[in-house]
């Protein structure tokens, strides 16, 4: 359970009293932008479905305005610094939790199963949860699902503009590769968005926290996943062409065409749709038949 104490990090009086006590200067290419709201961090942290038996990944703490939360939430938490000079700082404000540790690195270098297993032994499930650096949302959330990570919830604060892409549904302008990468691995569903005024200092873009419940096995039988992301993106590469077209120009060579034809109408797909309206399930079906008649190589 999190509960609100008078010495909450995150408060707007107790977040500057750190930041002068040490004289932090953010970075802002570091995507630093802090939380000051008590009432948002015991949101974001009751989407995640912690028990004293759980684990929590957070990645980048910060000066440990939601780190703290996770600590009184999860049985261990494990957070990932890049900034050095926020070390001593976490060392200071988090130093009542034992169940805390920090590791000092970037993220996307780590090898997140090794540290996985090392530090998350005797915990029931593990979740992320994270206010991310907005400059490398994506990449962040691709490894963690890619690398097939034992995790059950990704809980993250993210910029509006890529959760609703995340969580977008076919047929819609926000629907991409993206969105059938992140649903691939999850269910995804955007769970509050948040105003600028809860950060130190306010980001430029509006931001949401999304929760991704990871799967445990895709929705869909895929017979190879590099040639079914290969076909998803070559059927966005240009919005506004059809299905054909992308396939075509991105995918098969001209004198494939009739094949491709064929096999779009055995497994009825209309050519003339755009990519952007195929389904999950119609992106694997054109996926594992390309592959079976060898018009796509692995
Ligand atoms: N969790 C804190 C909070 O909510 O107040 C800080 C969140 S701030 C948006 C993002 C944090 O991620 C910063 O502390 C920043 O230094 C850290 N960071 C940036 N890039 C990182 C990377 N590649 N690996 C690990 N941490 C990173």
């Amino acid at each position: 359970m999190t509960q609100t104490t008078g010495k909450d990090i995150a408060t707007p009086t107790r977040t500057k009293e750190v930041l002068e006590k040490y004289g932090f200067s953010f970075k802002k290419s570091l995507g630093q932008n802090f939380l000051i709201d008590t009432n948002i961090l015991h949101n974001i942290v009751a989407e995640a479905d912690l028990t004293k038996e759980k684990g929590a990944i957070e990645i980048g703490p910060g000066i440990g305005a939601l780190t703290e939360q996770l600590g009184r939430a999860a049985k261990k938490v494990m957070a990932i610094e890049i900034d050095q000079r926020l070390l001593p700082i976490l060392a200071d404000t988090l130093s009542p939790y034992e169940n805390i540790e920090i590791v000092h690195g970037d993220v996307l270098e780590l090898d997140l199963k090794a540290l996985l297993a090392e530090k998350m032994a005797g915990v029931d499930k593990i979740s992320v949860v994270a206010n991310l650096p907005y400059y490398v949302t994506t990449p962040i959330l691709m490894k963690l699902l890619e690398e097939r990570l034992p995790l059950e919830n990704i809980v993250v604060m993210i910029q509006k503009e890529v959760a609703d892409r995340i969580a977008a549904k076919p047929g819609t302008k926000d629907y991409g590769s993206l969105s059938v990468a992140a649903q691939f691995y999850a269910e995804t569903e955007v769970a509050m968005i948040v105003p600028a005024s809860v950060f130190i200092p306010r980001p430029n873009v509006d931001s949401a926290v999304i929760r991704l419940k990871v799967r445990d096995r895709p929705p869909v039988e895929v017979d190879d996943r590099d040639v079914f992301f290969r076909v998803v993106r070559g059927s966005f590469a240009q919005r506004r062409k059809t299905l054909l077209n992308n396939l075509m120009n991105s995918l098969f060579r001209k004198e494939q065409k009739e094949a491709v034809i064929q096999m779009l109408a055995d497994i009825q797909i209309d050519p003339t749709r755009r990519g952007e309206t195929l389904t999950i399930a119609e992106f694997a079906r054109l996926a594992n038949e390309s592959l079976r008649r060898g018009l796509i190589g692995q």
